[in-house]
């Protein structure tokens, strides 16, 4: 039941993020274009956008937090030292589908290194130009968490009214379920303030405003190509 080798049920969610306060996703060392500098909001072609990673990645910790009880039970997260590896893969693949085996809604929705994840995350793009301000900002020295020598540097964010559009692909979700069910109650989160997207959100960056603009089986979707 966990192994992906027939997509019995695909469907997109599109979904849309307009920030209420200010956003930064730095662009760091993983920054694509290589004359911007370190402080500078992640781009493509020049625009700020959201990366699906950035996106998954927070979905996954909340989850991962929300099922925590049920981690304990997972054949993977609840098996101290037991992660899927070359040695133990014929013995995780054998139980795929055994009796009593069981995998947690975060395991199962977004996989390990031998089951697909259920959830793809495209990257969430501009529908309209956007803002970009420059902050200062203070250096925090981590150890004693003081400003450490009122040293200033600035950083680029994204001003609020940024308006991201991506799109969730769900395989093999069934409405139904409680994985389907974490994911609508993610898109809650956002809106509720629980879910911040981005750095500095301890500073009240990243809050967002999300909307489910369309849901839909592909099978209509290719109806409509
Ligand atoms: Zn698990």
């Amino acid at each position: 039941m966990y192994a992906l080798d027939r997509y019995e049920n695909i469907s997109s969610w599109k979904l849309k993020l307009v920030n209420k306060t200010a956003m930064r996703i730095g662009a760091g060392h993983a920054g694509l274009d290589p004359t911007e500098p370190d402080n500078s909001v992640i781009k493509q072609n020049g625009k700020p956008f959201i990366p699906g990673s950035s996106l998954k990645g927070v979905f996954r910790a909340h989850i991962e937090a929300l099922f925590s009880e049920e981690r304990h039970h997972c054949f993977v997260c609840g098996k101290r030292g037991f992660a899927p590896n070359k040695e133990n893969r014929a013995l995780f693949l054998r139980e795929l589908d055994g009796e009593g085996f069981k995998l947690c809604p975060p395991c199962a929705l977004f996989g390990n290194e031998f089951i697909q994840g259920r959830v793809y995350f495209s990257d969430f793009l501009l529908d309209r130009p956007a803002s970009i301000a420059i902050r200062d900002g203070v250096g925090i020295d981590r150890a004693t968490e003081t400003a450490a020598n009122q040293k200033k540097y600035d950083y680029e964010v994204v001003e609020p009214g940024a308006a991201f559009s991506g799109e969730l692909l769900l395989i093999n979700l069934n409405q139904a379920g409680e994985e389907y069910r974490a994911l609508k109650l993610m898109v809650e989160w956002i809106n509720l303030g629980i879910i911040r997207i981005g750095g500095s959100v301890s500073r009240g960056l990243g809050r967002f405003e999300a909307t489910l603009e369309e849901e839909m089986p592909l099978g209509e979707a290719m109806k409509r190509v």
